[in-house]
């Protein structure tokens, strides 16, 4: 199983690997009275954190490298789409409760994928309303 995606930032800091997400909803004001992000989110970033890199978007897997570290952190900006200020920023390093997380959520995804579970809808209209997948037959937005 390949997961490929492209993180908006990776850099490293006195040995900290570290991963920095933007995330810029339509209604920024929800994140203010809330003290940790989207789990979805979260997993993003620690898929990321634990992944090979390669500096140009590739599938060939000679270019992928490590990045050696000692520890490995999670930053996620929340921003303002209009003005790309950013109004919240949840930040932390990588647990082992985390990291037994993020386990948790490929093993399923995988048992997914092989067909050996069935997925759970996430029940959000505004996301089904967002998303890009053409012809979804569990789309719950009244725009399709
Ligand atoms: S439209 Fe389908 S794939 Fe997209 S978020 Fe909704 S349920 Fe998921």
């Amino acid at each position: 199983m390949l997961i490929f995606g492209r993180a908006d930032k990776v850099y490293r800091s006195q040995g900290t690997l570290i991963v920095e997400e933007s995330k810029f909803p339509f209604n920024p004001n929800k994140y203010l009275q809330t003290f940790e992000p989207y789990p979805d989110h979260k997993l993003q970033t620690l898929l990321y954190l634990n992944s090979l890199f390669a500096s140009e978007s590739s599938l060939d897997s000679r270019t992928w490298f490590a990045i050696p570290h000692s520890k490995k952190a999670w930053i996620i900006n929340v921003k303002d789409r209009k003005t790309g200020e950013t109004i919240k920023t949840f930040k932390g390093l990588q647990t082992s409760e985390l990291e037994q997380y993020m386990k948790d959520n490929l093993e399923r995804f995988a048992q997914i994928v092989a067909g050996q579970t069935q997925p759970q809808h996430h029940l959000r209209q505004n996301k089904c309303a967002k998303c890009r997948v053409e012809n979804c037959q569990h789309n719950l937005s009244p725009k399709r």
